[in-house]
C-alpha cells in the first residue's frame, strides 16, 4: 500500500501540541496513521514524502457557517445601514440571479475556500442549487438545505420541497445533507417544528439564525419593529402569529428545535438563561466575527460562552457581508480585537469545535492516528520565534500553501509535489 508522508518544520497537531520537524503519515484512504518526529522511511517501503519545508502545517479549517451561494455578490449593497436594509438588499440582489448564476456563485465560492485553506464548510443553501454545484469539489462540506416561510399555511409544501431536495442530494464521503429553518422572524413555528422533527427522524443537523438583532429580540418580544414593517412590506406577515414574549433560544426550544445538537448561527444577543439552555442541550454556536463587526452589533458574548463550556465554532457568513471566505482571516481578526481570547482557543474554534458543531467530532479537527487527513499547510517566513508560532501566524506571519482533504492535494499556491 502506497502510503504518503508530509513533513513541514512545524505540525500543530492541535491546540497546545506543536512538533517541530514532524511528519504527518497517511494511508491510502486519506486517514492519519501516525505523527512522529521525520525520520527517512525504510528504503523497501512505499513511500511517497513530501516535503513542505519551512512551512506549518495545522487541522483543516472549518468554516461552520457560509452561504457560498452569494459569493458573487460582494457587498454590492455597501454599508449596511440597518439590517432589514440589508435583507431587502439581498432579497432583490437574489431576485435578479438565474440558476446558473448561483451554480456558478457557489463554485466560486468553494474554490474561493479551497484557496484560503479551508477543508471543510457548513453551507446553507437557499437556492437550493449548493449540493449539484458542490458535489465535484473536492471541499467536504456540510449542505444544509433551507426553508424560508412565514405563512403556516405554506408549510406543507414547504416540507415537502424540502423532503425532495434532500433526497436528490447523493451523499458521500466529502457531501453530507442538513437542514436549515432561516430564522425565527422568516419561518412559522409550525414549519420549525416539522422541519425539527424531520431532522431527528433522518439524523439529520439542523442550522438556524438565531439571536442575530435587536430587531429579532424585540420582534420575538412584542411583535413589534423594523422586522414586523419588513414582513409587512413584503406582504408576508401574518396576522394569526402572536408574539411568543420571550428570547429566541427559549422560542426554538419549545418548537423542538434543540432537541438535537442543532448549530446556532450567530447569538449575538444572549441572555444568561438562553446560554445555560444552549449548554443543557449541548448546541453548538456559530459566531462570524468580521460579520458580527459589519453590522455593528454589540460585543459578542463569546468570551462567556467558552467560560461556560459551550462549544463555539468560526463562521464568515457571505461575501454580502464579509470582505472574504477565510476562516484565517477571521482568526486573525479575532487576535487583534479580542483580547480577551487566547491563541489555543482561536485555534479550537476554527477547527475542532467547527468539527464538533459539524457532527465530525471523532475524525476531523486534529491531526492524530484515525482522523481523517484534513490538513491547512501555510509557509513560513524566517525567523519564526521557535516558542510562539501560533501567535505568529494569528499576528500575520504565513500564507497559504496547500489545502489538503481527506489525503488529497486538493488546492496548491506550488505545482503539486
Ligand atoms: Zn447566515
Amino acid at each position: 500500500m502506497i502510503r504518503t508522508v508530509h513533513i513541514a518544520r512545524y505540525v500543530l497537531a492541535e491546540a497546545g501540541m506543536l512538533h517541530r520537524n514532524a511528519a504527518v503519515h497517511i494511508s491510502d484512504p486519506g486517514r492519519i496513521t501516525r505523527l512522529e518526529p521525520w525520520q527517512s522511511p525504510p528504503p523497501n517501503l512505499q513511500t511517497k514524502v513530501i516535503d513542505w519545508g519551512s512551512a506549518i502545517i495545522l487541522p483543516g479549517l472549518v468554516n461552520a457557517h457560509s452561504h457560498l451561494e452569494l459569493s458573487r455578490w460582494k457587498r454590492r449593497a455597501g454599508g449596511p445601514g440597518t439590517f432589514t436594509v440589508w435583507l431587502q438588499d439581498l432579497i432583490g440582489e437574489r431576485r435578479k440571479w438565474s440558476r446558473e448564476d448561483f451554480l456558478e456563485s457557489v463554485r466560486e465560492g468553494a474554490l474561493l475556500s479551497l484557496s484560503a485553506g479551508t477543508t471543510l464548510v457548513g453551507d446553507i443553501s437557499t437556492a437550493g442549487v449548493s449540493g449539484e454545484a458542490l458535489k465535484t469539489e473536492k471541499l467536504r462540506k456540510v449542505v444544509f438545505e433551507e426553508v424560508l416561510s412565514f405563512a403556516p399555511d405554506q408549510a406543507d409544501d414547504c416540507l415537502a420541497g424540502l423532503r425532495r431536495r434532500l433526497q436528490r442530494t447523493e451523499c458521500d464521503s466529502l457531501l453530507n445533507s442538513g437542514v436549515s429553518p432561516h430564522a425565527p422572524y422568516s419561518v412559522s413555528p409550525r414549519l420549525y417544528r416539522e422541519v425539527a422533527e424531520l431532522a431527528r427522524a433522518m439524523g439529520l443537523r439542523l442550522a438556524t439564525h438565531v439571536a442575530e438583532s435587536r430587531e429579532e429580540l424585540e420582534f420575538l418580544a412584542r411583535g413589534t419593529g423594523d422586522l414586523r414593517s419588513f414582513l409587512t412590506g413584503l406582504d408576508a406577515w401574518q396576522a394569526g402569529w402572536v408574539a411568543p414574549g420571550m428570547p429566541p433560544v427559549p422560542y426554538l426550544d419549545g418548537l423542538g428545535c434543540l432537541e438535537q445538537p442543532a448549530i446556532l448561527v450567530h447569538c449575538n444577543y444572549l441572555d444568561e438563561d438562553s446560554m445555560a439552555l444552549v449548554l443543557s442541550r449541548s448546541c453548538s454556536i456559530v459566531y462570524c466575527p468580521r460579520s458580527h463587526a459589519f453590522f455593528g452589533h454589540d460585543p459578542h458574548p463569546v468570551r462567556r460562552l467558552l467560560d461556560m463550556g459551550i462549544n463555539v465554532a468560526i463562521g464568515t457568513d457571505s461575501l454580502a457581508s464579509n470582505d472574504s471566505l477565510s476562516i484565517l482571516d477571521e482568526m486573525r481578526f479575532l487576535f487583534r480585537t479580542r483580547k480577551d481570547l487566547k491563541c489555543d482557543e482561536i485555534l479550537r474554534m476554527a477547527t475542532l469545535n467547527g468539527a464538533v458543531a459539524l457532527d465530525f467530532g471523532n475524525v476531523l479537527g486534529r491531526l492524530r492516528r484515525g482522523c481523517w487527513a484534513d490538513m491547512t499547510i501555510l509557509r513560513l517566513p524566517d525567523g519564526i520565534n521557535d516558542r510562539h508560532v501560533l501567535s505568529q501566524v494569528l499576528e500575520g506571519a504565513g500564507e497559504y500553501l496547500a489545502t489538503v482533504v481527506q489525503g488529497e492535494i486538493v488546492w496548491s499556491s506550488l505545482p503539486v509535489p
